[in-house]
């Protein structure tokens, strides 16, 4: 069948069709409701008075809710003191000191979780290449065709050995490394210039001129620089190796640069300005594509980048919003696939937040027999499937199946075959939309109640005397109010229970009924119960009083607490229980600050050691150290009990391991190192506010079907699989992603294309059963040149790093490196021999859409997952790779290649940004105030010249050395340019879905080396290559394979 490829401007939905139940349109009421991103629907096709609503930005506390109104009785099936939980209420009950356990008997067995595998196992890395030493050197670029063209000269004489990549090696020769610097010297050969005549502005490095300006440091002592020759360093690529008969010549002007006899020529280093630029890649898909609203009813269309500001229009595809794929248009065999080696990945975000101008899916109910599916696969109805025999049968796009549509959906079609309702009916037109769940999409066939949230705080020593207990409580009292809610539901359906730990745990009883909240010890961790049901989980408004009495009280009881040592499983498992008491799905919010290593199940002990980065054993450290863990991470996700986790250590508490649940129920963590009040409280805040406040589904499963030909095989992602089709999340927020990979399993044919058809189905904040549905159609090829004009790099890199850090828990992280520079070397290298027209072999040319893939893919390979500085630790390092791992394509693109604004730049009477410059040492100038951000921290770098000038107005204080480097925010100025930073940082911060910690850096300060940590276009203190030697590397490598 032919998609959906037509502009339309149908009528907007809500015209009732026979048949139709209507779709429902909770915010309709224009009721503006604080705090949470809403479950509004929209009009179709553009704004229609009355129905629009801004969604509110997120993160942000809004005025408290208006209504005062007595609640409404719970819609929830809260079990009022089942008998088995009764006899709990002889627990010790007390107000303030804790008090010694009151050990009871256990509540009736959970159910067993359903029989299933492991979560996927790792995918085994094929082949593995070593790194010889490089032979080539590169000298110039020029743009060829549609592909980007770098020509490289001859070369002899073997470089010095053991210069592999990856590992942190020594300097390979004497002197300190320097930024910027690259290709080796040539000793003995003369350089042999490239065939036709390149635009001189794009040759590299060979044009003599003043030093690289940003260039630091003394010159390493064997090689005096040269004018116009950035110092080099012995041992990168690029030894040549002699005049190569593909060569022309030397091209005019040769002559000129001299290939003096005897002593060695001057080395040659490629121009940082003539290779490809993100900066530039990003510019220009602002400009082409920034003005335009994305439309989706074109098959196989390739969306602007993350990095692009832009609208979609939703006309049969999903939004990129909501999916995005390493390519758009797939190759048509399996061995067309692996001949290229890109990956066929998507990666998806299925409760994405849209921006305010964007409709938010239609909820559908097609009534008592549930959504339409087809009766074999069970696919959804979506824009593809075609309706025949006058619209009373459909046919499946996905598996051809033909289906009876049933009485109460039948529609005539029109003369094209299309229904008439066509444009009424979201699943027949759009991309995205949901269909309300019967029962049968519940578990145990009964619909589900409304979820809790169960906070949950560490009351050791070490949280009190930080004045974290006391901060979580303060905030809780404003924060309950803002929890998610409904369309327009006038409050939140979710019940709230609090606990509070260390070695042992308090459960409290906050019924409304009571004068003051009553507190129950569970010292017997070992057999987690929970001791009350009635008055455990409660409704904020009925039990209010009660509950801010509590969160007075707890900072006082535990004020002179000497306990330092705390549990940690036996609180998940209390959460878990306490869950499976109301059966109900829910959230658990831990605040824990330690390794638990108080005697209990899930006890730990620390197991840092750093002797093992680069050895085989690296990768336990990513490992849980005990498998407990995973066990009860399946038993919280058959609940429905998703886990978000802040961590306040001081020291290692083991993320690998802690981290397990969380990451399998599709929670969250969140860390804050070294947690100060002062400093760290306004990040902690923020991120706890809009953790709580966030949209967010409960007991989800995911399933993405596609069409004959290609299938899901592999998944990426905070989740868990009991089997090998359904991702399962006790919990999915709307920041989640899940990266899939399909893989051939027939032909596909350049007719029909491909379609991906992801269905979530989950609970909703206010109980709802609901399943939103996701579709996408992709153009398959024959010509692997169209293949690769359809990529997207952001989308390969997400995919790339994702298969690499999961790589990391199986494989020594070396061998993972090597794959990763194998798999992409064979990507360029098909794409050389096959779809780039006839050049020299000496020329590394690069595909348009993958241009960015070579400095991209040495930003993954110097992360601090795979190649730690010694600043790095190993929870720093287990819990980046958790984060990535649920990252969508706009946070990896940024984490990896961070944003660098020249602050001084800026526009201080316009909204925008000042231009991105390129993450290199070369581009600051000490004149100059700088901003980074990878999505995780915000560095202000300070030039040592910025005029006094500015540093008042920044800073308020009157010279550079005056400056603070303890500040974590900018003091508020009344001057322009103050409000201008402030007002950038801010929108960033708004940007991205944690708030980032803000670090002041002066220049030549020690706090530097961090910052240029972050400049990943520079070689790396610990080994990492500059990104002109990693594309010589890429250029070698891409040569290996095709000679
Ligand atoms: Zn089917």
């Amino acid at each position: 069948m032919s998609v959906n490829q037509q502009a339309h401007t149908g009528p907007p939905y809500g015209q009732p069709q026979p048949g139709y139940q209507g779709y429902q349109q909770p915010a309709y009421g224009g009721q503006s409701l604080p705090g949470v991103p809403q479950a509004q629907y929209g009009a179709y096709n553009g704004p229609v008075p009355g129905y629009q609503q801004p969604v509110p930005p997120q993160g942000s506390l809004r005025a408290p809710p208006t209504s005062g109104a007595p609640p409404p009785a719970s819609g929830a099936s809260h079990p009022s003191g089942p008998l088995a939980y009764s006899q709990f209420e002889h627990g010790d009950v007390q107000n303030g000191i804790p008090a010694s356990a009151a050990p009871v008997q256990r509540p009736p067995a959970s159910q067993p979780f359903l029989p299933g595998s492991a979560p996927t196992p790792v995918s085994q890395i094929s082949t593995f290449q070593q790194y010889g030493p490089p032979p080539a050197s590169v000298q110039q670029l020029r743009n060829h065709m549609a592909g980007m063209t770098i020509g490289s000269t001859a070369a002899s004489a073997p470089p010095p050995a053991g210069l592999g990549y990856g590992a942190p090696r020594p300097p390979a020769m004497p002197g300190p490394p320097l930024p910027g610097q690259t290709v080796a010297a040539p000793p003995s050969s003369q350089p042999n210039h490239v065939s036709s005549p390149p635009p001189p502005s794009t040759m590299a490095g060979l044009h003599p001129g003043p030093p690289m300006s940003g260039l630091h440091g003394p010159p390493p002592p064997t090689h005096p620089p040269q004018p116009g020759y950035p110092m080099q360093q012995n041992g990168s690529f690029g030894q040549m190796r002699g005049p190569q008969p593909n060569y022309g010549g030397a091209y005019p002007g040769a002559p000129n640069y001299g290939s003096p006899p005897g002593p060695p020529p001057p080395p040659k280093r490629l121009d940082p300005d003539s290779i490809p630029s993100p900066i530039q890649v990003i510019e220009d898909d602002r400009n082409n594509r920034g003005s335009e609203p994305f439309v989706t009813g074109v098959r196989g269309q390739v969306p602007p980048l993350v990095t692009t500001n832009f609208l979609v229009k939703d006309q049969g595809n999903a939004s990129p919003r909501y999916i995005r794929c390493t390519s758009y248009n797939i190759p048509c065999t399996s061995d067309m696939a692996k001949q290229s080696q890109v990956p066929l990945a998507a990666v998806i975000k299925p409760l994405a937040a849209l921006p305010p101008e964007e409709t938010l899916p239609y909820l559908v109910d097609h009534g008592e027999s549930g959504p339409v599916r087809c009766n074999r696969c069970k696919a959804y109805m979506c824009p593809f499937m075609q309706f025949i025999e006058g619209g009373r049968r459909f046919q499946c796009c996905f598996c051809s199946c033909v289906t009876e549509v049933p009485p109460h959906y039948f529609q005539h079609l029109d003369h094209t075959g299309k229904r008439v309702d066509f444009y009424d009916r979201p699943e027949l037109s759009l991309g995205s939309y949901e269909f309300l769940a019967t029962v049968d999409y519940c578990k145990n066939n009964k619909f589900p109640s409304p979820p809790a949230f169960i906070f949950m705080i560490d009351v050791s020593y070490n949280a009190v005397k930080s004045g974290l207990v006391r901060l979580i409580c303060e905030e809780l009292k404003s924060l309950l109010d803002y929890l998610p809610r409904e369309g327009n539901m006038e409050e939140s359906a979710i019940r709230v229970g609090f606990v509070t730990y260390n070695k042992v745990l308090h459960f409290y009883n906050v019924k409304s009924s009571l004068a003051q909240p009553q507190m129950m010890v569970v010292s017997d961790v070992a057999d987690m119960f929970v001791p009350l049901l009635d008055g455990f989980l409660v409704n904020v408004n009925e039990s209010r009083t009660v509950i801010a009495s509590l969160l007075d009280q707890i900072p006082e009881m535990f004020a002179d607490t000497r306990e330092t040592e705390t549990v940690f499983a036996p609180v998940i498992q209390a959460g878990l229980e306490a869950l499976k008491a109301a059966e109900c799905a829910g959230k658990l919010f831990i605040f824990h600050t330690s390794l638990p290593i108080a005697e209990a199940p899930g006890k730990l002990k620390n197991r840092d050691d750093r002797k093992l980065i680069n050895t085989d054993k690296e990768k336990t450290l990513f490992q849980p150290q005990t498998s407990f863990y995973n066990n009860l991470a399946k038993d919280c996700v058959a609940q429905g009990c998703c886990v978000d986790l802040f961590l306040f250590p001081n020291q290692y508490l083991d993320v690998a391991t802690l981290g397990v649940v969380p990451y399998q129920t599709g929670g969250s963590i969140y860390k804050y190192a070294y947690f100060q009040l002062e400093t760290d409280q306004y990040r902690f805040l923020n991120d706890l506010r809009r953790d709580v406040q966030k949209e967010v589904g409960f007991d989800a499963v995911m399933r993405v079907r596609t069409s004959t030909g290609i299938r899901a095989t592999d998944f990426f992602g905070a989740f868990y699989m009991s089997n090998t089709t359904d991702v399962e999340m006790a919990g999915l927020d709307c920041d989640k992603t899940i990266t899939v990979e399909f893989k051939h399993d027939d032909k596909l044919s350049e007719d029909s294309g491909a379609l991906l058809q992801c269905a979530l189905l989950y609970t909703s904040c206010a109980g709802q059963r609901r399943l939103r549905i996701h579709n996408l159609s992709l153009n398959c090829c024959t010509q692997l040149a169209d293949l690769y004009r359809n990529c997207e790099t952001d989308t390969l890199i997400n995919y790339l790093a994702k298969f690499a850090y999961r790589g990391v828990l199986s494989s020594p992280v070396k061998t993972v490196r090597d794959a990763l520079i194998n798999q992409c070397a064979q990507i360029l290298a098909c794409y050389r021999k096959n779809c780039a027209s006839p050049s020299s072999a000496g020329q590394l040319i690069l595909p348009e859409c993958m241009k960015l893939l070579p400095v991209y893919l040495n930003c993954v390979l110097k992360s601090d997952v795979l190649q730690p500085g010694p600043e790095v630790t190993t929870d720093d390092r287990a819990y980046i790779r958790q984060l990535v791992t649920s990252m969508d394509v706009a946070e990896t693109n940024v984490f990896f290649y961070p944003r660098l604004l020249p602050l001084t730049k800026a526009d201080v009477d316009s909204d925008s940004l000042p231009a991105a410059i390129r993450n290199s040492e070369e581009r600051l100038s000490k004149g100059d105030i700088y901003l980074l951000e990878n999505g995780l921290n915000i560095f202000v770098w300070v030039g040592v010249s910025v005029q006094q000038g500015l540093i008042q107005n920044l800073f308020g204080v009157s010279s550079f050395s005056q400056i603070s480097n303890a500040l974590s925010t900018l003091p508020v100025l009344e001057n322009p340019f103050s409000k201008k930073v402030r007002s950038i940082v801010d929108m960033l911060q708004g940007q991205r879905s944690r708030y980032m910690k803000l670090i002041v850096v002066k220049q030549e300060d020690k706090l530097e080396m961090l910052f240029k940590h972050f400049l990943v276009e520079d070689k790396s203190l610990t080994g990492g290559a500059s990104y002109v030697d990693f594309l010589c590397h890429m250029h070698k490598e891409i040569r290996q394979l095709l000679s």
